[in-house]
């Protein structure tokens, strides 16, 4: 089920200053309080949904996420949403949003290593584990052909002497005493009284009553990970790959994050990319660009021979099908385009000196094509 939009939720524009989201949330809130509709389990939902879309507007960086990706920016992240590979079962970890979400953001150097997103609370006091990012610096070739590549990366993992609970092995959890097992207390401010959650317990209702003694109750350790990344051919600079459940592991029994590898393509010495063509400029000489005659070319998958035929102008670009990069999602091959460059010798043997002589007498004035254009449209100007 598709869940509805926050700002919806809350009855506001996208653009609502911080004030605006405050007076909104405030006016659902009273709406929907348990308090004044007791039994009624509709407006309970409506009560925690105004509450979870203002959690999310009034923070900043969860807010600028959410416009940017929606409520997938928190799948896993705010409960809810499923994913696979969190737990024991090991199916391919690689399930590849190719480009998901679209180009933007990335950059970079390679390696750079943050957090996304931060993670919500469970019901039951769980935290699910955070996104990650990883930017990942790739050359023109491995865009081109695909490839694999290991990353190593901190991260928190589940603590193994808990198995992530957090409780010390042997001990048990006990009804929390501030809350007396509720997760919630209640605040009077003012007319309304609002409901909080437990700061003991973080809402779970129970404690530890004995701390984990490698992880001192957390339930997860940092440590370093090597992954091996598939990248697919075709990735252009903002690509993003995501793989599933390796971001970092939830607290007391949260959801595992993702991990979002954001790649940039570095810059080639041939080759200069436009969407899925590639573009590159090749000297030729004079006399093959007059007199015409094949060439090789290199392209990033092998030699092509690309025919040059007599006549042949500086700046003429010829296109080689398919011989750009691969379509990302399973479409044609771009292209490759060669720009000719014609060189003009810069110095030049007495022989052949004698020739060129000769060959500009048998030649008279300027006959050519372009040349003759050219000037009788000068001859104006004299
Ligand atoms: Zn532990
Ligand atoms: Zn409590």
């Amino acid at each position: 089920m598709a869940k509805e939009d926050y700002y919806e939720l809350l009855g506001v524009g996208k653009s609502a200053t911080t004030e605006e989201l405050k007076k909104a949330y405030r006016k659902k809130a009273v709406q929907y309080h348990p308090d004044k509709n007791p039994g009624n389990a509709q407006a309970e939902e409506m009560f925690k949904k105004v509450s979870e879309a203002y959690d999310v507007l009034n923070d900043a960086d969860k807010r600028a996420a959410y416009d940017r990706y929606g409520h997938a920016a928190f799948q896993g992240g705010m409960g809810g949403g499923q994913r696979g590979g969190g737990g024991g079962g090991f199916h391919d970890p690689f399930d590849i949003f190719r480009d998901v979400f679209g180009q933007g953001g990335g950059g970079g150097g390679g390696g750079i290593f943050d957090e996304m997103f931060g993670g919500g609370g469970g019901r039951d006091g769980s935290r699910d584990g955070a996104d990650l990012r990883y930017d990942l610096e790739i050359t023109l070739e491995e865009a081109a052909r695909g490839a694999q590549k290991d990353i190593s990366f901190r991260k928190n993992v589940s603590c193994e002497r808990c198995d992530g609970s957090g409780a010390e092995p042997g001990s048990k959890r006990v009804t929390c005493p501030t809350c007396r097992g509720a997760g919630q207390i209640r605040r009077s401010g003012g007319i309304i009284t609002f409901t909080q959650t437990c700061p003991t317990c973080a809402g779970a209702g129970s404690k530890i009553e004995k701390p984990c003694s490698a992880c001192r109750g957390e339930g997860r350790l940092p440590k370093t990970t090597k992954l091996n990344v598939r990248i697919p051919a075709g990735v252009d600079t903002g690509s993003r790959l995501r793989s599933s459940g390796n971001g970092e592991a939830g607290m007391a029994g949260g959801q595992t994050g993702d991990l979002y590898i954001v790649l940039s393509v570095k810059e080639h010495e041939l080759f200069e990319r436009n969407g899925d063509d590639l573009y590159c400029e090749i000297p030729i000489k004079f006399t093959l660009a007059t007199l015409g005659g094949t060439i090789e070319v290199p392209t990033l998958f092998g030699k092509a021979s690309l025919k040059i035929p007599a006549g042949t102008q500086s700046g003429t670009t010829f296109r080689l099908r398919e011989k750009g990069m691969p379509s990302l999602r399973g479409g044609r091959q771009g292209d490759q385009l060669v720009r000719t460059h014609v060189e003009v010798p810069t110095s030049l043997s007495s022989e052949q000196r004698q020739l060129l002589e000769d060959f500009a007498k048998v030649s008279g004035d300027a006959n050519e094509p372009t040349s003759k254009s050219f000037f009788e449209k000068a001859k104006k100007f004299f």
